[in-house]
């Protein structure tokens, strides 16, 4: 049978803790992970690309040796659907949090359906504890001098620090 491949998308701006949950979950679902990192210069990240696919790929090498599924890192800047294909995934994973993602996931999913429809979009719930996690507000909590060690790994909270004046 043909490997499953899956495709975890985002900007991780910085990589939360949020994110690592949907990733231990995914790969219980795949043979083989993509965590596609989106340049997104448009959104004027605070990390360089350089520096957000370096936190995702030494949290994934843990992730990687405990599951037994490769997982890889890759920059994408095209269109969702295009990257899938030529990742040759057939599923994306998409993170939910409550209702806020939700409109925006509906709309992507209908969208990406009528653009591909052979590649399905599964969603995943974080664990309880991280489920309110979202980079943009450890952002602003690490800019306000807030404690964020309980949202991101402790390689991001310093790399963090060190970007903040
Ligand atoms: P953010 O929305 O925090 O800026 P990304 O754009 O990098 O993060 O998100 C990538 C994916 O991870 C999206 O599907 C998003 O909904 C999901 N995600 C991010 N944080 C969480 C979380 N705390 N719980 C569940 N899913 C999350």
């Amino acid at each position: 049978m043909a490997k499953r491949r899956g495709l975890y998308p985002g900007t991780f701006d910085p990589l939360t803790l949020g994110h690592v949950d949907i990733i231990e979950r995914a790969v219980k679902l795949v043979d083989e992970l993509v965590v596609g990192v989106a340049i997104n210069r448009d959104k004027g990240p605070l990390f360089t690309l350089e520096e957000r696919v370096a936190m995702v790929e030494l949290e994934m090498e843990r992730i990687s040796k405990a599951s037994g599924v490769p997982i890889k890192v890759t920059p994408f800047e095209n269109l969702l659907m295009h990257f899938a294909e030529d990742q040759k995934a057939s599923i994306i994973i998409r993170g939910l949090r409550a209702v806020s993602d939700f409109e925006y996931e509906f709309q992507m999913v209908g969208m990406n359906q009528s653009l591909n429809d052979d590649i399905e979009t599964v969603f995943l719930m974080a664990d309880a504890r991280y489920q309110s996690i979202a980079s943009r507000l450890v952002k602003e909590i690490a800019r306000l001098s807030g404690d964020i060690s309980s949202f991101v790994p402790a390689h991001v909270g310093d790399a963090l620090k060190g970007k903040l004046p």
